[in-house]
């Protein structure tokens, strides 16, 4: 079974690409870079791939920076917003319609190698902020993906009422390599733990018990 796996580097899609491995799916991997902040998450994604020998693409759209420029994440002039991924300063970090635009993108690779799916990481602690992240997108998706091309293409979102420390504990299990996984909205050496995403993080894997490779050290 080919799929497609947009794969961001971080903890939710890093944990799918090994679920989807030991699901014997044949998995070709999608990285975007939007011009987001820094590209350490893809930097982790390559080496994930290269460790799984799982093909990977990363695919430029750099150009559309100038277009989504209203977010903290591809605009450096926006400060990235400290604290809880509920609060409403959060909203600083919503890059305009991102899933939208790489979905299409994965949908029209999945139609040109003859996959039958396209797999998100999206999860229940998106839903809050990011509006394509939610069940009412995903269903739409994954009608709209149906109709595109002359076969159907399925939107696998096995995550999606899951929480991140769900997510941490199936990884855990499935033996993820964390450390080659980045979550902060900073590119620094190490996780700033100010952030959203340190914050929520954080919590996943306190709510494991396990303290995040990325800290430790
Ligand atoms: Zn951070």
């Amino acid at each position: 079974m080919k799929t497609v796996l947009i794969l961001s580097g971080g903890l939710d899609s890093t944990t799918l690409l090994y679920e989807l491995l030991a699901e014997k799916h044949e998995v070709y991997a999608l990285s975007f870079d939007y011009g987001q902040r820094h590209v350490k998450e893809i930097g982790m994604a390559m080496h994930t791939c290269h460790h799984l020998q799982v093909p990977h693409r990363i695919v430029s759209l750099s150009s559309l920076t100038p277009l989504l420029s209203n977010s903290s994440l591809t605009n450096p002039d926006i400060p990235i917003p400290y604290g809880s991924y509920e609060e409403e300063s959060m909203k600083l970090t919503v890059v305009p319609a991102r899933n939208l635009i790489m979905s299409s993108i994965a949908i029209g690779y999945a139609a040109n190698i003859g996959a039958g799916q396209v797999a998100l990481g999206v999860h229940a602690g998106d839903h809050a902020i990011y509006p394509d992240c939610r069940p009412a997108f995903i269903y739409a998706l994954n009608a709209v993906a149906h109709i595109s091309h002359f076969t159907p293409i399925n939107i696998y979102t096995p995550f999606m009422y899951e929480t991140k420390g769900g997510i941490v504990k199936r990884g855990l299990k499935l033996g993820v390599d964390y450390s080659l996984t980045w979550t902060c909205y900073e590119g620094k050496d190490k996780p700033c733990g100010k952030c959203g995403a340190c914050v929520e993080r954080a919590e996943a894997f306190a709510a494991n018990h396990v303290e995040d490779p990325l800290c430790i050290g």
